[in-house]
């Protein structure tokens, strides 16, 4: 039987609605402070790994991500052209495919819509401004000035992590020289699996996300000083990247981008948070912990491995200290090796568009092959 009564999560993101309904599933008391007054997640896709709808099942929440999402199998790699080069992915689990594309709106209704069922409270739009505390408990003031006292606080707020600054001070994400553009799109019949084409300057893949729809994204590299790019210029310079996709799939792309506010820009960071994640009564997880860039399509099935090993270290009699201590044992090299490959593999990339030669045995599609296989031991 567990300590802990009540919980509160910072953030209600994938990280944090996971957390609410895994700490629910363990009888916990939970309320969740979300800083957006409503949700508005937008519409392109998440590939969802093997790894991930295995946690969404612990949630009791895959076979209905499934169910609204597309799931596939192995990752096609090509050139510009079309020409198939090879092939990788996270090896089907039992069975959960190797992938799921899915909707971020979708997904996130998908949890959010569990997350209710399970009576998680939720606070829309606010934060906690202080945090105070107590030999056994932890005393919160939100920023609308009420106040309220929990067992534990969860951080699940994201790579800008407030609690994270609150509780461990100043921490500045990396920006890794590279972005990502994203659109959706009607889905054409060809379109089996996932795709990836690797040009010459970026890198463009085209994700199922259901059975009429798919979301492209492409990586490119802007410059060393993250610049941020007016709306006006969004269309034409993601079309102006499209230009050496000759490869069937990708014909007539480029016309179908009309609308700028569906042209999702994001420069790539990284963030590791030091040892320990936890002070006091004090635990972070997901991107507040440890956010990546997407070259393994993994951290959101981090977060939802988070959530779901807390749950179950939370429904134990053991001293919060323990709880934590276990958690951080059973995550931190897993989020840590995400974390550094995804890294290695952004960088390889780069010096590829640059002409540099790479390492020796440097092998991008290898080192993601070998790390996803090790993403399907059991967590
Ligand atoms: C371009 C891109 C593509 C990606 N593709 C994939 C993929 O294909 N597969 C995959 O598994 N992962 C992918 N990821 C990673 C994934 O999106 C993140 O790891 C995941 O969203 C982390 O979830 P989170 O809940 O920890 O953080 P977030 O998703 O950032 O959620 C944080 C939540 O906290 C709220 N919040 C923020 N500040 C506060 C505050 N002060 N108080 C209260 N609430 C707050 C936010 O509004 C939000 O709801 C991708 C990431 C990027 C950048």
């Amino acid at each position: 039987m567990s300590k802990i009564k009540k919980a509160l999560i910072v953030g209600g993101g994938i990280g944090g609605l996971s957390a609410g309904i895994a700490l629910r599933k363990a009888g916990i008391e939970v309320e969740i402070a979300e800083i957006s007054k409503e949700y508005n997640v937008y519409g392109v896709g998440i590939i969802q790994q093997a790894n991930a709808l295995r946690a969404l099942d612990a949630l009791g929440v895959a076979d209905e991500a499934m169910r609204r999402g597309s799931p596939y199998g192995k990752l096609k790699l090509c050139t510009v052209n079309g020409m198939l080069i090879g092939e990788t992915g996270t090896p089907p689990i039992g069975r959960f495919p190797s992938h799921n594309g899915i909707s971020r709106k979708i997904l996130h209704e998908v949890l959010h819509e569990a997350a209710i069922e399970h009576s998680v409270k939720f606070r829309m739009g606010l934060t906690i401004a202080s945090i105070q505390n107590e030999e056994n408990s932890i005393n919160v003031e939100f920023t609308d000035g009420s106040t309220g006292t929990f067992d534990v606080l969860i951080g699940a707020d994201g790579i800008n992590s407030k609690v994270r600054k609150l509780v461990f001070g100043e921490y500045q994400p990396n920006y890794t020289g590279a972005s990502v553009w994203r659109y959706a799109f009607k889905r054409p019949a060809e379109l089996d699996t996932s795709y990836m084409f690797f040009g010459k300057n970026t890198k463009m893949g085209l994700v199922p996300m259901t059975a009429e729809t798919m979301y492209m994204f492409l990586v490119s590299a802007e410059g060393d000083h993250n610049p941020i790019i007016p709306e006006s210029e969004l269309i034409p310079r993601l079309q102006a990247h499209l230009k050496e996709y000759s490869a069937d799939l990708a014909k007539g792309l480029s016309e179908q981008i009309t609308d700028p506010k569906g042209v999702i820009y994001r420069p790539l960071e990284t963030l590791m948070l030091s040892l320990p994640w936890h002070k006091n009564r004090v635990i972070m997880i997901g991107d507040a912990a440890h956010a990546t860039i997407p070259q393994l399509g993994s951290g959101a099935a981090l977060a939802i491995e988070d959530a779901v090993v807390l749950g179950e270290l939370i429904n134990t009699d053991d001293s919060v200290e323990t709880i934590f201590e276990k958690y951080i044992a059973r995550r931190y090299e897993r989020c840590k090796m995400v974390v550094d490959v995804s890294e290695t593999i952004g960088k390889w990339e780069m010096m590829n568009w640059k002409g540099i030669e790479l390492p020796e045995g440097a092998n991008i599609a290898a080192l993601m092959d070998k790390t996803l296989i090790t993403l399907t031991e059991n967590i």
